[in-house]
């Protein structure tokens, strides 16, 4: 029997069809371009969901769609003024696009180490790095926490010491869209939130992202920048260098189709991160990666394990190719930044956590496109391989 290849994180959209519906209305009412009808409701639809229904923490947040979370990131570091010669605290264990951005200022990431509950940054380190940057001279203009895989970080430890030392915080929420914290929204938290809506995250626009800004004004600011700072006025005047970052109308209208079924597909996450849990409860050297504190409700965007040599007879390579020859997709865990060729002249505060993390562990197929015959076939397969 040939069975079709299990991807890590497809799309998925509604059966219904609203993302097509919406795709149609905005063309037969002409509005093809970056803004309109959709990319308003897109942003009410995120500013309610982002919405505790008791307003802790997000009261008067703004969400503002962008073309991508990338550029979400930029625009944050952009009306924060990071410019050439800053410098800017990114987590280490992340995805190249949370620190790219600090790049394209001109301003030097600092990479900071996570710890080992969440694989988030670590706040301990983090106060260690702060201190001594600014014993070296030059106080971080920002800090980058990010939510890898869905999880939560410590996050009201690394507030407390942003808070302390006066430095903004820009959360990248890009892998957790729709992941809580002591009830409230990953990516409020902070002075800024980045979303992304790219092809193969929580829900999709095809690609784009968005900034969640603390105020009305701010996100005026961001909205500026996006649509390149142009002045208000009859004819083109600029006072500031601007960029093209805004989601259009089009794309908008795939996410709120997606909206509708969001909360489908964070069910189903957490019920794929069940399967995992249940299936290898009893094979020795494979473990789920879940929440350390039960105040923490990760998405389970992807959902990874570490696979411990010793214990399983193989390593986590030699697992992805026996799953890759049995026609499922896997993949390392995300090569820490401070080991990235093009980062290895950047600051660096490393434990060892991520470097290990690095070398054991892999991401299983996630999301809606993953049936329950595909995990038992994947747990199984997991299960036949150990030694
Ligand atoms: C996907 C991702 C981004 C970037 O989002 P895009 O919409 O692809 O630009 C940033 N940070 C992390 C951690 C991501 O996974």
């Amino acid at each position: 029997m040939t069975r079709n290849k299990i991807w890590l994180c497809l799309a998925h959209m509604s059966e219904t069809g609203e993302e097509m519906k919406l795709i149609k209305e905005a063309f037969d009412t002409n509005w093809v371009v970056p803004l309109g009808p959709n990319v308003n409701g897109f942003e009410k639809d995120l500013e309610e969901f982002i919405n505790h229904p008791d307003g802790r923490g997000t009261p008067g947040k703004r969400v503002i769609a962008l073309s991508a979370g990338t550029a979400a990131i930029h625009l944050a570091l952009v009306n924060l003024g990071v410019k050439a010669g800053d410098e800017v605290i990114c987590q280490s264990f992340t995805f190249a696009a949370s620190a790219n951005p600090v790049v394209y200022q001109g301003a030097t990431p600092v990479f900071v180490d996570s710890e080992p509950g969440t694989w988030n940054m670590d706040p301990n380190l983090l106060e260690d790095a702060i201190k001594d940057r600014i014993a070296k001279g030059k106080k971080p203009k920002a800090i980058i926490p990010v939510y890898l895989y869905g999880m939560p970080a410590y996050i009201d430890e690394i507030m407390e010491i942003a808070r302390r030392y006066e430095i903004p915080v820009v959360e990248d929420a890009a892998e957790g869209f729709g992941s809580r914290y002591r009830g409230q929204a990953v990516g409020t938290f902070g002075d800024y939130g980045i979303m992304s809506f790219n092809g193969n995250k929580m829900i999709t626009t095809s690609g784009g992202g968005a900034l969640i800004c603390p105020d009305e004004e701010t996100a005026k600011r961001i909205l500026f920048y996006a649509t390149q700072a142009r002045e208000p006025l009859p004819y083109y005047q600029h006072e500031h260098i601007g960029f093209n970052y805004r989601m259009s109308n089009i794309c908008a209208g795939i996410g709120r189709g997606q909206m509708t079924i969001v909360n489908d597909h964070l069910a189903h996450h957490v019920h794929t991160k069940d399967r995992y849990v249940d299936g290898f409860a009893d094979v020795d050297g494979i473990t789920v990666h879940v929440a350390p504190e039960d105040y923490m409700e990760p998405n389970y965007w992807l959902n990874t394990i570490i696979v411990e040599p010793e214990k399983f007879g193989m390593d986590y390579e030699q697992l992805r190719q026996v799953l890759d020859a049995a026609n499922i997709e896997s993949r390392p865990l995300w090569k820490p930044m401070h080991l990235q060729p093009v980062y290895k002249d950047a600051p660096a505060y490393v434990n060892g956590v991520s470097e290990k993390l690095f070398r054991v562990g892999l991401c299983l197929p996630s999301g809606p496109m993953v049936t329950d015959e595909d995990l038992e076939y994947i747990v199984e397969t997991i299960k036949y391989a150990k030694k």
